[in-house]
């Protein structure tokens, strides 16, 4: 079974005075373990099907099954919290709290016992590949390289198995935007995540497993899905 079956939807940005199908009739599968690319030019609809498969917003029609299960019928706060996390191009980390406590936080939220969401942050901020001084800083002391690290270590801190990631490398150099490309694809091969990447970066899509093209809201693949 899919880990994500997107099934005919459509999303319809609706105001007062004009309505935007943002989404038209997409239809398409994500499973476990593979890497994903959306790309396709600005206002083609990529940043509006990410925000449906990470349940921020349900499709105006159609349907989208997690794990076969209509997205409609879950508890969405619960999906997003412990199922599907999203990272941006911007890292977004809290500037507050050290790299260790960013990682946390999620944890905490889910009511985690302090030193078990230590021991697992640590481990996380590992699998990144960061080493221990990491632990101890502020965003603003981090390379970007750094920072969407620790940001992805942060989104699977709540165990989800789904990381979607909206331009993950739009501000980063390339040596670093190969690194967190290669992360990401472990994370898919070797951890089994789906991952979804959203990029307009043509090296980024070169790495996936498959790629789907999104144009005026409708979905091509590339024949490696
Ligand atoms: P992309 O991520 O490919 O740039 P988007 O999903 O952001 O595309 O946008 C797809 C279409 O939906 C565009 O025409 C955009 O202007 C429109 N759109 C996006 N967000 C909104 C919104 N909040 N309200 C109205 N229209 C929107
Ligand atoms: P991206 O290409 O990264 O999706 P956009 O420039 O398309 O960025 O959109 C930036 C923000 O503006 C998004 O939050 C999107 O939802 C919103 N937006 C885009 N188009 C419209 C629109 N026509 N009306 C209202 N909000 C929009």
């Amino acid at each position: 079974m899919s880990m994500l079956s997107v099934r005919d939807v459509s999303y319809i940005y609706q105001s007062k005075y004009q309505s935007i199908e943002a989404v038209r009739h997409v239809s398409c599968v994500f499973e476990s373990g593979k890497l994903y690319a959306v790309t396709g030019p600005s206002g083609s609809g990529k940043s509006t099907l990410l925000s449906l498969l990470a349940g921020l917003d349900l499709p105006t029609s159609g349907e989208i099954l997690v794990e076969g299960k209509s997205m409609a019928s879950l508890d969405r706060d619960q999906y997003r919290r412990e199922i599907a996390s999203v990272v941006y191009q911007s890292f977004n980390l809290f500037p507050l709290l050290t790299a260790l406590e960013n990682v946390i936080y999620p944890m905490e939220l889910l009511g985690k016992k302090k030193p078990e969401a230590v021991e697992i942050a640590m481990q996380l901020i590992g699998e990144v590949g960061l080493g221990e001084k990491t632990y101890q800083q502020f965003p603003i002391m981090m390379s970007g390289g750094e920072q969407q690290r620790v940001a992805i270590a942060r989104a699977l801190a709540a165990g989800g198995k789904i990381l979607l990631a909206d331009e993950p490398t739009g501000n980063l150099d390339s040596a670093n935007e190969k690194n967190v490309v290669e992360l990401l694809r472990t994370l898919a091969h070797k951890q089994g995540y789906l991952v979804i990447v959203i990029t307009h970066n043509p090296y980024v899509a070169e790495q996936a497993d498959a790629v789907y093209r999104m144009r005026d809201g409708e979905l091509q693949t590339d024949g490696r899905a």
